[in-house]
């Protein structure tokens, strides 16, 4: 017999078992809980025990490692950028791709666009402590040009699993980039900012302006803070 045979032979044993989770469909391969597609070497969503996010994103960072699954490790990066805030948060921000400083801090978020976010946050109430903030890519793509198809299939999984071990009841995308990656969409920014999208079912996301666009355009900050009252109201309907 064939070890091709024997594998046949022994899935089927387990089938037959009622044993569920192997299958030799390629389908079966590339599922995912949520639609999005995982990578191959990727866990599942829910890592670490049942109900506990913070053990969860602490197993999916251990899991994420030093991490050299795609190109951005052997460009310049310095390090893995995971997430910060807290792992139960109602409110979460995602931005497109870790900056210098992030990368030289290994958190999102804490150059001049990340100060801009924190005052946003506190805004509408909330400190950094209170939400998650999180992005699209965990590692500085060189010269911060824009990340690569490539390099978000790799690691966009990482967010997805981010989010569904958070829940949080309201996401907001920080941007065209996070908004496309979230919502599959090519609608540029100014056309969807401020609307309510569903994500998965599970969450209300709310596109809007990356913080660097304000600083470079702070006209439009008024757009933001109406798009924060919204992501606010929807936080306090859900209570
Ligand atoms: N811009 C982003 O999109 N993310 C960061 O973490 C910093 C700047």
């Amino acid at each position: 017999m064939s070890a091709r045979d024997d594998l046949a032979g022994h899935l089927s044993y387990y089938r037959d078992l009622g044993v569920k989770g192997v299958s030799r469909d390629s389908a079966w391969r590339d599922r995912s809980p949520n639609g999005v597609p995982l990578p191959l070497d990727v866990p599942p969503p829910t890592v670490g025990p049942a109900g506990d996010p913070a053990a969860g994103l602490g197993a999916l960072r251990e899991f994420i490692g030093v991490c050299t699954r795609c190109k951005l490790h052997a460009l310049g990066r310095k390090q893995v950028v995971f997430g910060v805030g807290s792992p139960s948060a109602d409110l979460m921000f995602v931005g497109e791709a870790p900056g210098a400083d992030e990368d030289l801090q290994g958190e999102p978020f804490v150059g001049r666009a990340g100060q801009l976010l924190t005052k946003i946050i506190e805004a509408i109430g909330l400190t950094r402590a209170d939400v998650y903030i999180a992005n699209v890519i965990k590692c500085r793509p060189p010269g911060n040009r824009n990340p690569e198809p490539d390099e978000v299939a790799t690691c966009e999984p990482f967010l997805a699993q981010q989010i569904d071990l958070i829940q949080p009841k309201v996401i907001v995308a920080l941007g065209t980039f996070a908004a496309k990656a979230l919502l599959k969409t090519d609608a540029p920014i100014s056309r969807i900012r401020g609307r309510v999208f569903e994500y998965r079912g599970g969450a209300k996301l709310i596109p809007t302006f990356h913080p660097a666009f304000l600083l470079r355009s702070p006209e439009r900050k008024r757009d933001v803070w109406e798009d924060m009252k919204k992501a606010r109201a929807l936080l306090n309907e859900s209570r």
